[in-house]
């Protein structure tokens, strides 16, 4: 059995299984001194990276040790001991071609993902993003990957980066690592490793929701639900019979047009709240010596301390949501998103707060629709841990140091679940190789997954920033053969992606993977 120990095996016994390709690689004096054989790949931490990792592991038919420490050691955000556990909001964001994120999970898809294949099957409705039942996803990653033939599943929690073991290890124990590894991680990048904060969206119990005051559509009709759900026309036609609706039953009527609940500010109900929001009493940071919140990321406090309309057009931006009592946009608008398949959860978009909780009681309910909410979760600050990737990292995932060292996901200077995932498939698929003797591989730069691996690896070290997928990050499109770059960005985007897919599907050629053997099985 896969073990992470402290003590050296014999060199010369050892010597004997490591792989052409490691002893190959560029070996740093610690890790000429060590000893490895490469047999299996170990993994620490179970969630969305770590989860895909060892399934990209053993579908390359490498035996995988995962270590998860929950539920022996919980973590202060997890409720379940569960692995993939999604902790905050349920969306994976957009999923379209015309943003990155889109393309990413697509390029996910193509490469036997078990992320997006039980993100998929969990699907909940949320226009053009792909949402998903939190339960039902983290369930279907727990038994996709406890009963996969070639992962052994082992409950413990690893204090220390491990120095010896039998194969390569990756390390992808998230923005809440433990006490003890980040001390070690700390100890042994230095200064590159650093800490910041988020903060996270409350969810509401539907049913105490006003329907009355709140209406149902997407942004600019964009739905997933089929035909384009034009927000002007709820209220007025019915989709199914093309008849006229009852206008008493007016907004909020739950008639499936639109995949959002949207509350409706008048610039009174704005400015009240804002007056607020502005006052209320914040959680302090007695924990953590520096608050560095996340621009992608800020709590509506901060966001509104910035200037009276900076919500307006944020999170709270009405453009393209029509309420059907005036057939207008409203001043402001806040965005509900189903948050799970029974639909009786919504989480507020957007909107993380670090205000305390009685605060948010008060403040919250002054969106109209929310007079009489049940907070099922309150928003709250959290820790994030992360190394210095360009300063440790290779484009492999691979540290500069140790060839059979990895970091993957948020803990490897990504941002999101879809980044976190996409960095352990990688992370995943390269170990694998590693301990087959095969070589190691990054799809290009003009792909998603290869940009983020890129951005990890290369950006300024000074600052670095985790990262969530943009088409900023990807080789900028070059004319071809006769053929301009687009100049509108939707289209220029599309044809990002189309390049993206096209050479991701050369790269998976040239590395003759044998990813489509696994792609199709069942999930159990
Ligand atoms: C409160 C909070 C809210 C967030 N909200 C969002 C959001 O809304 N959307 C979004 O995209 N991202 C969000 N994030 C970021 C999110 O954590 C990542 O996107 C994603 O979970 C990262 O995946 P991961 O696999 O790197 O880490 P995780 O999913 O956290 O998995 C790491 C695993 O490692 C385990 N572990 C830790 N230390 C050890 C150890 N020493 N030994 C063994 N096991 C260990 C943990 O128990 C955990 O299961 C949030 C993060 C936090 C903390």
């Amino acid at each position: 059995m896969y073990l992470l120990g402290e003590a050296e095996p014999a060199p010369s016994e050892a010597r004997a299984h490591l792989a052409p390709k490691a002893r190959a690689g560029r070996a740093s004096g610690i890790e000429r001194a060590r000893t490895v054989t490469m047999q299996s790949v170990g993994i620490i931490g179970g969630g969305l990276a770590g989860s895909e990792a060892a399934w990209q592991a053993a579908s390359r038919g490498v035996p995988v040790t995962l270590y998860e420490m929950r539920p022996v050691r919980p973590t202060a955000v997890h409720k379940t001991d569960r692995l993939a556990e999604l902790v905050c909001s349920n969306s994976f964001r957009g999923d379209k071609l015309d943003n990155a994120v889109g393309l990413l999970k697509e390029e996910m898809r193509r490469l036997g993902s078990i992320v997006m294949r039980s993100a998929d099957a969990a699907r909940v409705p949320a226009g053009a993003a792909l949402a998903v039942d939190r339960e039902q996803f983290s369930r279907a990653m727990t038994q996709a990957i406890g009963t996969h033939p070639r992962i052994t599943l082992v409950r413990e929690e690893i204090p220390r980066v491990p120095r010896v073991f039998d194969g390569p290890v990756i390390i992808a124990t998230g923005p809440l690592t433990s006490d003890s590894l980040s001390a070690d991680i700390a100890a042994m990048v230095g200064s590159d490793h650093l800490y910041f904060y988020d903060a996270v969206s409350p969810i509401v119990l539907a049913e105490t929701i006003d329907r009355s005051r709140v209406f149902r559509a997407s942004r600019w009709g964009r739905s997933l639900r089929g035909a384009r759900s034009d927000a002007r026309s709820v209220g007025s036609l019915d989709p199914a019979t093309e008849r006229p609706v009852d206008p008493a039953a007016g907004c909020g009527v739950d008639d499936g047009e639109g995949d959002y609940l949207n509350c409706p500010f008048s610039k009174d109900e704005y400015e009240r709240f804002f007056e607020a929001l502005m006052s209320a009493e914040r959680a302090p940071l007695h924990e953590f010596d520096q608050a560095k919140f996340f621009e992608g990321c800020l709590p509506i406090e901060v966001m509104a301390s910035r200037g009276i309309d900076t919500l307006r057009f944020g999170p709270m931006k009405p453009v393209g949501l029509v309420d059907p009592r005036t057939g207008r946009e409203p001043y402001a608008a806040v965005q509900l998103r189903q948050d799970n398949l029974a639909g009786d959860h919504f989480s507020l978009v957007g909107f993380q707060t670090q205000m305390k909780w009685g605060e948010q009681a008060r403040v919250l309910k002054l969106i109209p629709g929310l007079e009489n909410a049940e907070f099922v979760r309150f928003g709250m600050i959290h820790r994030n841990t992360y190394i210095n990737g360009p300063t440790v990292l290779r484009e492999t995932w691979q540290t500069k140091t140790r060839d059979d060292l990895f970091f993957a996901g948020q803990i490897s200077g990504v941002e999101g679940y879809v980044e976190s995932a996409a960095s352990g498939l990688i992370a995943g698929r390269n170990a694998a190789a590693l301990v087959r003797g095969e070589p190691l591989s990054v799809p290009p730069r003009t792909t998603a997954i290869g940009a983020l691996a890129y951005y990890v690896s290369h950006a300024a070290p000074r600052n670095y920033q985790p990262t969530n997928i943009t088409f900023g990050i990807i080789s900028p499109l070059q004319p071809v053969a006769g053929r301009k770059v687009p100049r509108k960005k939707t289209e220029r985007n599309v044809a990002l992606s189309e390049r993206a897919l096209a050479d991701l599907g050369a790269w998976m050629q040239a590395v003759n993977s044998p990813i489509h053997q696994f792609a199709n099985s069942p999930i159990e």
